[in-house]
């Protein structure tokens, strides 16, 4: 059996409806259960030794990273988490080398694909060992956020909530007694709804992984039943293929009013992204302004390094914010020098991913900070950051001899000039 009723074998750029053939998955999944029978089929065939999740902690504000190796247990995986704000790209980092050149597979939205292609640039993750299955993403909402609108804006009791979900442009909540939807944008207007860095992000269908699936453009009879699929490369359309013919997975073609429907609703995104940015970007001012702005923010630093140790390009194992040279040890707020170092090491690279900002102590929009200069460093050198293989700005500076000397020694510094 192949797909389309048996006529063709998958084929990178095909575009699908499909579904679990499991009708208790069917029933905890987001849409068609794809994604999780996908996962389930890539472990039982051995084609990963294990799978990088996400799954519900204490309640549904809480996302928690799970490595799943027993097929059976990814089923407590399916369903989204829209206030799932977590990032699963440097978590690679931590499993993959115990995994000792092992095959893993993965579940990605946008940002965790763009932190794995940086990490990948750098030679920390290999890509040939990740199967990476994206899901379509219009944004996550921090999860102190999701409490506090569905109290403020919704009338709701947080802890009575037993289900979210966001669709055709609303936040929708079931609760002990009820549901309510709320159109985004009115939220967002009022100060509540995505991530601000989210509301910027441009990339909602992760087509660089080895399958990209949503819901977007699922109409008819299939609505709500079926998860869109877009084969994104040979390793996703194997896949398929094989659970497929394991008889796990049924697909249909796609309505060719869902597709329209898709493409559109894609555009209208990157419409909406380009708006906040410019909204964003123009709100911190230009020049001395800007430069003020971000001095003023981050003097409230407590320097606890949560903006490093989580930001997906920071990996240094001897990070210049530690040198006592560069950043006094001891002193609270650290001098500006702390955050200058991030900005000139990394803002060329920066994917937006929120992290810094999200899980920021202080509050500090550094995420903001971060991208405009991103941003900035885009429209002068036309490099994207997370979207494929192209180095890094950064790299193009470094000299041969330099990078002789790096391997000779060990060291991670580029430049010693206090040599
Ligand atoms: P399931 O079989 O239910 O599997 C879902 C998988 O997603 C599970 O493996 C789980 O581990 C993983 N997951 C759940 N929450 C997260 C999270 N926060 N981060 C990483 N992985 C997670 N699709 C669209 O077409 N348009 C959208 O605007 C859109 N927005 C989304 C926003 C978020 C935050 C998320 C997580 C998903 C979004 N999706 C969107 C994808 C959609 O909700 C479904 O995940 C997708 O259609 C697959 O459905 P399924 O039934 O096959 O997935
Ligand atoms: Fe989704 Fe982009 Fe936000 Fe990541 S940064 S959660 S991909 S909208
Ligand atoms: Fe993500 Fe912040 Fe690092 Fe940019 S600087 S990649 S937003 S953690
Ligand atoms: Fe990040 Fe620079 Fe520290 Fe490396 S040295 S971890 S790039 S701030
Ligand atoms: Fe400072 Fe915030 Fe970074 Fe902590 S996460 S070091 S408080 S900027």
């Amino acid at each position: 059996m192949a797909l389309f009723g048996g006529k063709a074998d998958a084929k990178k750029g095909d575009m699908l409806y499909a579904w679990t053939n499991d009708a208790d998955l069917a029933k905890k999944a987001e849409c068609g259960g794809a994604v999780t029978e996908l996962l389930k089929y890539a472990l039982e065939s051995k084609t990963v030794d294990a799978v990088l999740a996400v799954k519900r902690g204490v309640d549904l504000y809480d996302a928690v990273p799970t490595i799943v190796t027993n097929p059976k247990d990814l089923d407590a995986c399916a369903g989204s988490l829209h206030c799932g704000t977590l990032l699963l790209s440097k978590l690679v980092m931590e499993y993959v080398p115990k995994m000792s050149g092992k095959k893993l597979g993965m579940v990605v939205k946008g940002c965790d694909l763009m932190g794995l292609l940086e990490l990948s640039k750098r030679k920390l993750v290999n890509l040939d060992n990740i199967l990476m299955v994206g899901v379509n993403c219009g944004g996550s909402v921090s999860p102190v956020t999701a409490r506090k609108m569905i109290k403020e804006k919704f009338g709701v009791d947080p802890n009575t909530v037993t289900k979210e979900e966001i669709d055709k442009g609303q936040f929708i909540i079931e609760y002990e007694g009820g549901h309510k939807g709320i159109s985004m944008d009115e939220l967002e207007e009022a100060g509540y709804g995505r991530r601000s860095n989210c509301r910027r992000c441009k990339l909602k269908v992760p087509r660089q992984a080895d399958i990209a699936c949503g819901n977007w453009g699922v109409i008819g009879d299939k609505a709500g039943k079926a998860t869109f699929v877009e084969v994104c490369s040979a390793k996703g359309a194997d896949l398929l293929d094989g659970a497929v013919k394991a008889g796990v997975i049924k697909t249909e073609a796609p309505n060719p009013k869902g597709l329209e429907i898709r493409a559109k609703v894609e555009n209208a995104m990157y419409k909406l992204s380009d708006k906040w940015r410019k909204k964003d970007f123009e709100g911190l001012g230009e020049g001395r302004e800007r430069l003020k702005k971000i001095v003023k923010e981050t003097s409230r630093c407590i320097k606890c390094y949560a903006c490093i140790e989580n930001c997906p390009i920071c990996y240094c194992v001897e990070c210049s914010t530690k040198k006592p040279y560069l950043v006094k040890p001891g002193e609270v707020p650290p001098n500006f020098m702390f955050h200058l170092i991030r900005f000139a090491h990394i803002a060329d690279s920066c994917v937006n991913c929120g992290q810094c900002q999200e899980l920021c102590a202080m509050d500090i929009p550094n995420a903001l900070f971060m991208h405009a200069q991103q941003v900035e460093l885009e429209k002068m050198f036309g490099h994207v950051p997370g979207v494929d293989m192209s180095l890094p700005l950064l790299a193009l500076v470094e000299e041969r001899e330099e990078r002789d000397r790096l391997s000779a020694t060990g060291s991670d510094q580029i430049f010693d000039i206090f040599k």
